[in-house]
């Protein structure tokens, strides 16, 4: 760490407030801040403004997942009298690069009015461009100044981990960034990791037309899933012609004749794939290297994350964290930036406010999309609850039969004795759109009897929660349509 007296002849600034990172959390954190009249700097660099979601994650995968969506459709619509017609074969029917451009001008629309235009409204917030790095408790350097804080945010998000194997970095390979602006398509790809990126990625390009091979260290994809919607995702991604293998442990990687190969042992047989590209999509490290958090005494855990407390306080009191870079529940957008706000808030406020993650929903956007929120049947065995469960299909969803979609599962999870909803877990076309039922359920402590008063719109696919909730009460071969 450098000496305070060292720096002495930069020049110094002091705000009530210094966000470093301009990702989600450090955005809602800064308009918390400026609502509260504090004099607030907002430190970024690295990404763009708004950080990973925006430029790199949740906005541009969606948008290019969506085209893959349209293009299976036209294959696999399953409409009678309707030709089906598959413009995906070796993407010569579509443009890629369109794709690709279209993507990324509306990550540049989205960027624009949602982080841009946003921070110019900010009266009380400074923005500076700049790696910031702690030099004391109360000091971050930034480009050369020092600022000093009463109180400061850390929002660095979090990275692709670089992969631990021999030979990978001269082969060469793709993480989520680069994945989301080629120039090219790969006519083949190697994807590395069966988490949400990974299975994200996977469909996305394989229904462009990429021949696409996924390579998971797990017995099953998903493997904090419920097992019967992991399985039946597994299906879907195999009829759609992804391979799957499991129980791979990656070996080395090299380039041969101009495609990347990769060496596997499965189980103990060694195993050869090759293909244009390999997506790493093995997880992401916190952003805490370089700030300069060990000499200052914000402790780190084992896996590099800052220690935050569920009021987003770090072991330095006047220090806050939250976002990726934070040992926090979830790494979510949403998370994110309702972290941001009540960091802001606790900080300049006050307050000690926190986040009930179990009421949180997500999805990871797959077609159909998985969509989660409160307790697994597994982690509420675990935490003490006599559970019951349901698992229903789509064939029993009048509207799946309408949309000719019945590839869908939905499993309830609900405490035996009190009969309060614990967990809801959907795989279903657009079940992010309505998995939000299962979150004010949870959120409100709901139990069945009163879920079962709700009336959700008839048809729809969010009549399935309702419907998962019936199997609880009723034998529902017997039951009529909105009974
Ligand atoms: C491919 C992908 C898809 C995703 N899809 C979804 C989705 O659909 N829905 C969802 O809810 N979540 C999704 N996520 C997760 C979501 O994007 C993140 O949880 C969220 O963006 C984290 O926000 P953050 O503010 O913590 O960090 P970030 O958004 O990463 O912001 C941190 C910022 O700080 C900068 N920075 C780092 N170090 C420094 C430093 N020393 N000084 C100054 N600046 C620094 C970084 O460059 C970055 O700009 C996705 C993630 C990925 C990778």
């Amino acid at each position: 760490m450098p000496k305070a007296g060292k720096l002495k002849r930069l020049f110094m600034k002091a705000f009530d407030f210094v966000i470093v990172g301009g990702g989600a959390a450090g955005f809602a954190a800064a308009i918390k801040a400026d609502e509260l009249g504090a004099k607030t700097a907002m430190i970024n660099a690295g990404l763009p403004l708004g950080g990973t979601c925006v430029n790199v994650g949740c906005v541009p995968s969606k948008a290019m997942l969506y085209p893959g969506e349209i293009l299976h459709l036209f294959a696999k619509h399953n409409i009678k009298g309707i030709p089906p017609c598959d413009l995906s074969k070796n993407g010569q029917n579509f443009s890629f690069h369109d794709l690709i451009e279209e993507e990324l001008s509306i990550v540049a629309t989205a960027r624009m009015e949602k982080y841009i235009h946003v921070l110019q409204q900010l009266s009380h917030v400074s923005f500076i461009e700049g790696m910031g790095r702690f030099v004391s408790p109360h000091e971050l350097e930034v480009n050369g100044t020092i600022l000093k804080g009463e109180k400061f945010l850390i929002a660095t998000g979090s990275k692709a981990e670089p992969p631990l194997i021999d030979g990978i970095k001269e082969a060469g390979f793709l993480t989520h960034v680069e994945a989301l602006s080629l120039s090219q398509q790969p006519r083949s790809l190697l994807v590395l990791g069966s988490g949400p990126v990974g299975l994200e990625f996977a469909q996305m390009f394989a229904r462009l037309g990429t021949k696409v091979v996924l390579v998971s260290r797990r017995e099953r994809i998903l493997p904090n899933g419920e097992p019967e919607l992991a399985e039946k995702l597994e299906e879907i991604f195999q009829e759609e012609g992804i391979e799957i293998l499991h129980n791979a442990i990656v070996l080395k990687a090299n380039k041969v004749d101009g495609k990347k190969k990769i060496v596997l042992s499965i189980q103990g047989e060694i195993r050869e794939i090759f293909g244009d590209e390999i997506l790493v999509a093995t997880g992401k490290i916190p952003n805490t290297k370089g700030l300069g958090l060990e000499d200052i005494g914000v402790a780190l855990d084992a896996k590099k994350a800052i220690v935050t407390q569920p009021t987003l306080e770090t072991s330095l009191s006047h220090i806050f964290a939250a976002g990726d870079v934070a040992s926090l529940p979830m790494r979510l957008e949403t998370t994110a930036g309702k972290e941001g706000t009540l960091a802001a808030s606790n900080a300049l406020a006050a307050t000690k406010l926190s986040i009930n993650y179990r009421s949180v929903p997500g999805t990871i956007f797959t077609d159909p999309q998985y969509a989660y929120v409160g307790l697994t049947d597994e982690e509420a065995q675990k935490q003490g609850y006599a559970c019951a469960c349901r698992v229903v299909d789509f064939g029993k969803v009048p509207k799946a039969a309408i949309l000719r979609r019945k590839d869908g599962v939905v499993k309830m999870v609900v405490d035996a004795s009190s009969q309060e909803i614990l967990g809801v877990h959907v795989l279903a076309p657009h079940a992010a759109e309505f998995i939000f039922a299962g979150a004010l359920a949870i959120q409100n402590k709901m139990t069945l009897e009163k879920f079962l008063e709700a009336l959700p719109v008839f048809p729809t696919l969010s009549e399935s929660l309702k419907i998962a909730a019936q199997a609880f009460v009723t034998d529902l071969g017997k039951l009529s349509c909105c009974t």
